[in-house]
């Protein structure tokens, strides 16, 4: 019997990873996305159903022909400095998408449903390693529409028995350990493509956002996480919610924090090249510092995030870089 699991965002970074696990784990992953900022050619193991999270008819149309039993919610906007410029948009599109989808499942019979959150839920605690148990206040509203929608799965697993397991991700990077897939931007604005992206010509320079921060060198801490890990998480989360263990949200990252700084040195390590800096004014809406525990992870889950040291990661992210498939 075919196994179908709907993937919203199936076109983007993270999706088209999820997609890839899930097809080798059994499933036919479905993959619905607008191409806004999703790439047709990321859609490699199942079928592509285009179309938008605000279109309720067309949504339904996708739950009737493909009966999925479980949702990966990958589809968002997630642009801190738009979300600051136009918060309208942030609130429309992911709150009301998510509103639609949840909707649509439900009304199909779909019960389990995996989430993308964020851990800019937190705002900016300085100094605390956040966790499941530390409280959420946003700062801005792509933070507050992803906290919105963690509400949303709540109320609706109270009043409709929607099960939802909600994951915060950290800073995800690196790419398909087989090179088969990675991370593909437009426009750009994280951190290790952008590197790269100087490193290897394509921008003259790579701008590091600000060197006054009360961190160890002055540049901003971040968890980064290595996609592939980030994967097995959901994995995991999925059989969490065929074993009917109910709701419960997930932080995803290492407890390391790392500077931009650090990264920028391990890129010259791993590349061996040169990276051209240019040393610029702090990013509007940046954190200083976001590290999470991810102890619930490890122990209720099972997971293990061995690929996420940084090294691992730009090797990963650059050999893709490098491959013919990164392209304009
Ligand atoms: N950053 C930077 N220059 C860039 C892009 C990012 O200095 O061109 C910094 C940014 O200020 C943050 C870190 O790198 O401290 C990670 O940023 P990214 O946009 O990758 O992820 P975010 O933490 O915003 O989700």
């Amino acid at each position: 019997m075919t196994r179908h699991i709907l993937v919203t965002g199936g076109a983007g970074y993270v999706g088209s990873h999820a997609c890839k696990a899930l097809k080798l784990a059994g499933y036919t992953p479905i993959t619905f996305d607008n191409l806004a900022t999703g790439w047709r050619d990321a859609v490699k193991f199942g079928p592509l159903e285009e179309g938008d999270l605000a279109d309720r008819a067309r949504l339904d149309e996708v739950f009737a022909r493909w009966q999925p039993e479980a949702v990966l919610h990958f589809a968002a906007i997630s642009l801190v400095g738009d979300a600051m410029r136009d918060p309208g948009t942030y609130w429309r599109v992911n709150v009301l998408g998510a509103l639609n989808l949840i909707e649509a499942s439900l009304a199909s019979g779909c019960r389990n449903f995996v989430f993308s959150s964020t851990c800019a839920t937190y705002g900016d605690q300085d100094g605390v390693i956040l966790d499941e148990e530390t409280p959420q206040y946003p700062l801005n509203a792509y933070g507050k529409s992803k906290l919105a929608i963690e509400q949303m799965l709540g109320d609706f697993g109270a009043s409709h028995g929607m099960n939802s397991v909600i994951f915060r991700y950290f800073n995800v990077a690196g790419a398909d350990p087989d090179g088969e897939l990675g991370e593909f931007h437009r426009p750009e604005t994280h951190l290790i493509p952008l590197m790269l992206d100087a490193i290897d010509g394509r921008r003259p320079a790579l701008t590091v956002f600000g060197t006054d921060y009360p961190t160890r060198d002055g540049t901003c801490v971040r968890d980064y996480v290595h996609v592939a890990d980030l994967i097995d998480a959901h994995m995991a989360g999925l059989k969490w919610l065929e074993a009917g263990h109910g709701s419960r949200a997930f932080c995803l990252g290492t407890g390391k924090g790392f500077t931009v700084r650090e990264v920028i040195t391990q890129s010259r390590a791993v590349t061996n090249r040169e990276v051209p800096v240019i040393y610029g004014e702090r990013r509007a809406g940046d954190a200083v510092s976001l590290v999470c525990g991810s102890e619930r992870a490890v122990r209720e889950l099972g997971w293990t995030p061995f690929r996420s040291d940084l090294t691992t990661m730009i090797t990963d992210a650059w050999r893709w870089h490098q491959s013919g498939d990164y392209n304009e």
